[in-house]
């Protein structure tokens, strides 16, 4: 089964399962393509709103994608210079914020090793080992500087950058303001694994959220209850190729240049922003499972759910009690708690 069927399978089960409210109140729903995935918007309000919220992210896309030649991502990396739009610039900004913050495992100028891997062409390859060394000083040292004017400069030469990590969530930021906006206080966005549960369900409860089977991804292992928040995975499944037996992932390692294999096979981050969760479910995927206790002790502003190849699933006590793993699986959990161990 082909990446883009399994997905449209993934997010059919998932309005099964969690948006399937009928009798309180009207859904206006959208399904669409977009970065480079399907979303699924469900929104207890006007279509007029959904409609907008589609056009918006759509927009976003327009603005953020790497191989469309219009979009000022593209400009950006062939011209090593651009205008770009207002949400561009907000974009690279709390991109480079975050990747302070995360020591460098979120690095957005890793492109140019996601192109040498073959994840834009899909047709990947194990690049030597000299041609890894090579594109890597560019995408550790590479920032970008913006002007008041919405002018951007990449200051090295050769480098270039991709939003993958980051503008689900972001989109998801934009796509709840949008809906609050315009008075619409309930919903549940899903843009391609990057939800946002929105208020509660019309019954006055929780979300329920997958977490999607890395081994089925029609299928979820688990669910967490969520309102007001915003949930995003990183995984070793959603994109990969293999050979010899080994599998090698389309999240790469900054300090490297590889694809990460630390044991880790993915990364839920929970938390109250969508820029948030989907930079630290990337940052956290490279980090891995010691990297990612260390950072959210020093940083509990989140939740997290990681699984790992040998079982074990690490979830921080905020969210241990509304966790459920469903039935089948006989991961071993382990509850992550506050403070030094
Ligand atoms: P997905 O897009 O599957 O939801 P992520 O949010 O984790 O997954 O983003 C992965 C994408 O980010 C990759 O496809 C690639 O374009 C880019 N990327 C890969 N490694 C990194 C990294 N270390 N930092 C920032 N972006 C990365
Ligand atoms: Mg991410």
């Amino acid at each position: 089964m082909g990446f883009a069927m399994k997905k449209i399978l993934c997010i059919g089960l998932c309005v099964l399962l969690f948006a399937g409210c009928g009798g309180y109140a009207t859904v206006s729903s959208e399904r669409f393509e977009s970065m480079d995935t399907f979303m699924q918007l469900e929104l207890y309000g006007s279509e007029a709103t959904t409609v907008a919220v589609k056009e918006e992210i759509l927009r976003l896309d327009g603005l953020f994608s790497a191989t469309n030649a219009d979009s000022d991502v593209y400009r950006l990396n062939r011209d090593g210079s651009a205008r770009i739009d207002a949400a561009t610039r907000e974009v690279l900004g709390k991109t480079q914020e975050y990747s302070v913050l995360l020591d460098n495992d979120l690095d957005i100028f890793v492109y140019p090793l996601v192109e040498a891997w073959g994840f834009i062409s899909r047709d990947y390859t194990i690049p030597d080992s000299a041609a890894i060394a090579a594109l890597l000083p560019a995408a550790q040292t590479a920032a970008v500087t913006l002007s008041a004017d919405n002018q951007a400069q990449i200051t090295e030469q050769g480098a270039k950058l991709d939003l993958g990590a980051v503008a689900k969530g972001y989109a998801a930021d934009r796509a709840v303001d949008m809906m609050r906006a315009q008075g619409v206080s309930s919903g549940i966005l899903n843009l391609g694994g990057t939800v946002a549960a929105v208020g509660k369900k019309p019954t006055g409860e929780p979300w329920r959220v997958g977490i999607s089977d890395p081994d089925n991804s029609a299928a979820y292992f688990g669910s967490v209850l969520c309102s007001d928040r915003f949930v995003a995975t990183s995984g070793n499944y959603e994109r990969y190729f293999e050979r010899d037996g080994r599998r090698y992932c389309h999240i790469i390692n900054p300090r490297t240049g590889y694809p990460v294999d630390n044991g880790t096979v993915s990364v839920t981050i929970i938390s109250d922003n969508g820029f948030k969760s989907d930079a630290l479910s990337t940052a956290l995927f490279v980090k891995g499972a010691d990297g990612a206790q260390a950072f959210w002790q020093e940083h509990p502003d989140f939740d997290y759910i990681l699984l790992d190849d040998s079982g074990d699933l690490y979830i921080t006590e905020g969210i241990a009690d509304s966790f459920r793993l469903l039935s089948g699986y006989d991961y071993t959990v382990h509850t992550i708690k506050s403070g030094r161990a």
